[in-house]
């Protein structure tokens, strides 16, 4: 099963360094919020929903993100994805790389998807951005896994870093295996010169970080403008 990635653009912010890396200080750099689709499966499917409470997220993080997120209206997750000729209601799985607001508090408009969590470290749905716990009310919407090929050429696996809840996703494509890793991996320079996010234990984070390295061919950060460069149009596999 060979699927493609596409790398869509929900937003940016300028984030200091001291999250993004162990040694990092004040000054800031750029981030992009991304949803990740994957094609040429049965139907659509994504990992991370883009961030609906914009607002909410920029006042939460005030502190290490100053001036907030920038969303153009086009960058929203639902025109975001009409624009990939993507409707809400076909998308069939939702993964979550774990439940902090850029990531996940979206999953409510996907009214047919399931939603692929790690069972290890899930904070339980009461925890939830409201309208999504509504939405996983409905039976069967709920998809916990472990370390196991969740779909056809589709592999989870927990890593419990950065959040409890943390997992990666290997999906395999054209151009080998590819892990997106959620926010363990901020920037390419985290994996590739193995500099440690900050607020991170720096040995777990290592060990993660290999684990991360043993389980596929190709690593995509979570947050980085320069995926849009090695991989122009966003398009991986
Ligand atoms: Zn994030």
């Amino acid at each position: 099963m060979n699927y493609r990635i596409r790398a869509l653009k929900n937003g940016e912010c300028d984030v200091r360094d001291y999250i993004t890396f162990q040694d990092g200080g004040e000054e800031t750099s750029l981030y992009n919020l991304y949803i990740w689709l994957i094609e040429g499966g049965e139907a659509p499917m994504i990992v991370e929903t883009g961030v609906s409470d914009v607002e909410g997220f920029s006042r939460g993080t005030a502190q290490y993100i100053p001036g907030g997120v920038r969303q153009r209206p086009e960058e929203r997750t639902l025109p975001l994805l009409a624009s990939a000729g993507v409707r809400p209601e076909d998308v069939s799985h939702v993964f979550i790389t774990h439940f902090h607001g850029d990531h996940y508090d979206s999953f409510h408009v996907f009214g047919n998807a399931k939603m692929v969590a790690s069972r290890e470290g899930f904070p339980g749905t009461e925890h939830l951005a409201p309208r999504v716990a509504e939405a996983l009310k409905e039976p069967g919407r709920l998809m916990l896994v472990g370390e196991e090929e969740a779909l056809p050429g589709i592999r989870t696996f927990h890593l419990g870093v950065h959040s409890a809840c943390s997992q990666g996703i290997a999906i395999d494509t054209a151009v080998g295996r590819v892990v997106l890793p959620g926010d363990l991996v901020y920037k390419y320079e985290n994996i590739e010169d193995g500099r440690p996010q900050g607020w991170s234990d720096v040995n777990a984070w290592r060990a993660a970080a290999d684990k991360i390295r043993q389980m596929g061919d190709i690593i995509i950060p979570a947050h980085d403008p320069a995926v849009l460069e090695r991989w122009p149009g966003g398009v991986i596999g």
